[in-house]
């Protein structure tokens, strides 16, 4: 799904430290290989490593720029549009690419991370990348914020001075960054692979029934717009998350609410006991996938892995049937191959009606203020709010979220909760 980023010139690798062995040809390389010694071989993977991160930072960086500006006109267009439209708009649909994009990078990066902690002798390798992204992140505020998500991957902390830079970021510093980087031929590029990438993103999502079950046309789906008046779920994807999760489990806990959470298989392997907390706690646990990834665009046996799979296992994992699944992206709600899969698997699936952004590294008050301009925009005041409990900045932003949703006679139900009272024909749902 990268390859065309491959294509970017290494012209602009710049922070590359020493010599040019990508200007050598093929030819002249594997006779110089013959006769390189060990020294020249280490010396070379060397700077193939410290090229291959370059490259990445500054591929995460570029993608954090598009995304930045288009997070720009998302909220620019809440007060006008209406939230059909907002979900359908370029601006959102680019947010969505941007986030493919991103987080494919970031994966990358955390592998070779984690290759090199379990090989003692790599630990100067380690160090180097440290660097690298310390040095990266203080080189422009949205360089700095396009490291957040990875710092805290790794559990590094990305130094202080960018997170004043982080609370300053405003337009003219997007536009700023935006210019500069559109100077650069290769940014086209860029640009291009999102705007490609969002037309091919399918989450055009149908759902305005009553009732709800396992189906790959209309009953088979949530969008939270079908739901009764001041009825709002909370949804939290990708985790769970180690430190982030138990915080905002806390903040649940002292306002006596639920929340729902879509976690990833391999995610609660990795976490059991974190897992263990947030099903104690009397959390509604539902499927988003086993690893997170873009179902449009895998084959028949990964796709079984991804759902029926995944299901089975979080079932097997927390002993109780799982009921709810959600794409990641949200991307293949309108592919029929794939809505008959989670249908198959007696799941329903649920899309959203807010979505917070919260992903992308930012204030969060933030959040907290476009998460409510668009629960405004709701016709019913009622839906479902989709966060990711992996990263601190929703920790932040969710406690402020909760509060607004205890205001105003509004309720707040688990998604099981929603689906099971409104088939029964109850008359005050979530009461
Ligand atoms: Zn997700």
């Amino acid at each position: 799904m990268l390859k065309p980023l491959m294509l970017v010139p290494v012209m602009f690798l710049s922070s590359c430290t020493a010599n040019k062995w990508w200007a050598q040809s093929t030819q002249d390389n594997s006779r110089q290989v013959a006769s390189m010694s060990v020294q020249q071989l280490v010396m070379e993977k060397k700077n193939n490593f410290n090229e291959e991160i370059d490259e990445k930072l500054h591929s995460l960086h570029s993608y954090y720029v598009i995304g930045q500006k288009n997070l720009v006109d998302f909220d620019s267009q809440i007060s006008e549009s209406d939230v059909t439209s907002l979900y359908e708009s370029p601006a959102y649909l680019n947010l969505l690419a941007v986030r493919t994009q991103t987080e494919e990078i970031e994966h990358e990066l955390v592998e070779l991370w984690d290759t090199l902690s379990n090989d003692k002798d790599k630990s100067d390798l380690k160090l180097a990348m440290q660097i690298k992204i310390a040095a990266f992140a203080k080189k422009s505020p949205i360089a700095s914020l396009s490291m957040e998500n990875l710092a805290s991957d790794i559990g590094m902390k990305v130094p202080s001075q960018t997170n004043s830079q982080k609370s300053k970021l405003v337009p003219l510093d997007i536009q700023k960054e935006y210019k500069a980087m559109e100077a650069l031929r290769e940014f086209v590029v860029y640009e291009k692979n999102i705007e490609h990438l969002s037309h091919m993103l399918d989450t055009k999502s149908t759902g305005s029934g009553k009732k709800f079950y396992p189906s790959p046309s209309r009953p088979g789906s949530i969008t939270g717009n079908e739901f009764p008046e001041k009825v709002w779920s909370l949804t939290y994807d990708d985790g769970p998350g180690k430190l982030t999760s138990p915080k905002i489990i806390q903040s649940l806990k002292e306002r006596k609410l639920k929340a729902t959470f879509f976690q990833l298989t391999k995610q609660v392997k990795a976490l059991p006991s974190t897992a263990k907390e947030i099903r104690d706690a009397g959390m509604e646990i539902a499927s988003h996938s086993y690893t997170h990834l873009q179902l449009t665009k895998v084959g028949g046996a990964t796709l079984d892995k991804e759902i029926t799979q995944a299901t089975q296992e979080l079932e097997k994992l927390n002993n109780f049937d799982i009921k709810f699944f959600r794409l990641p992206y949200g991307a293949g709600v309108g592919a029929s191959h794939i809505r008959e899969k989670i249908a198959e698997n007696g799941l329903i699936h649920v899309f959203w009606n807010i979505d917070t952004l919260d992903w992308m590294a930012q204030e969060p008050q933030k959040i907290v203020e476009r998460t409510i301009s668009l629960m405004k925009k709701t016709p019913r005041d009622a839906g479902v709010i989709l966060f990711h409990d992996i990263h601190q900045r929703t920790a932040e932003a969710s406690p402020k979220v909760m509060d607004y949703l205890m205001k105003d006679n509004r309720r707040v139900c688990t998604l099981d909760e929603i689906v099971t009272q409104m088939n029964e024909g109850v008359e005050k749902v979530c009461p």
